[in-house]
């Protein structure tokens, strides 16, 4: 058995199982779309457009490890970074394209190179994630990633 994986949001714990007049409304899930479908944020991890833009606010348009403005990122763009392993999955922020590719890194599914650099502030900002797992959790995603870092070690081409 997987360990239950409460994530608080908005200091409500939301574990999937939410009152139907609790779940957010259609509207709150489609507000950035032009065509009415559903935002990806909310399509792939279950934030609403409030929270997306929430955590926009938070990132203040920059890259949240590097601090890059988003329209000077290689990808013009920043991208909705989170974990995921042994039944844990949350969002822990906003990343232009490279790092979240150190965030990869740090997951143990690719082999740091120079990007090493920022490993430091990228587990200050994986600490400081958006949504937060249960505390007692953070031991559990420490030994994925460690754990994954292994297997890469020892795959061999
Ligand atoms: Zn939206
Ligand atoms: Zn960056």
């Amino acid at each position: 058995m997987l360990p239950q994986c409460p994530i608080v949001r908005n200091g409500h714990l939301y574990n999937g199982s939410m009152k139907s007049a609790d779940r957010p409304s259609r509207k709150s899930q489609t507000r950035h779309s032009s065509t009415g479908k559903t935002c990806h944020h909310f399509d792939y991890h279950r934030m609403t457009c409030d929270e997306y833009d929430a955590l926009r606010a938070r990132a203040r348009g920059c890259c949240e490890i590097c601090g890059t403005p988003e329209g000077r990122t290689g990808g013009k763009r920043l991208v909705v970074d989170h974990f995921e392993g042994r039944g844990i999955r949350f969002v822990r922020g906003l990343l232009c394209d490279s790092c979240n590719a150190v965030m990869s890194c740090v997951d143990g599914r690719k082999r740091w190179g120079a990007n090493r650099r920022w490993e430091e502030k990228a587990l200050e900002y994986q600490a400081a994630s958006w949504q937060q797992p249960a505390p007692e959790l953070w031991g559990l995603v420490a030994t994925v990633q460690a754990h994954r870092r292994v297997l890469l070690g020892q795959r061999r081409r």
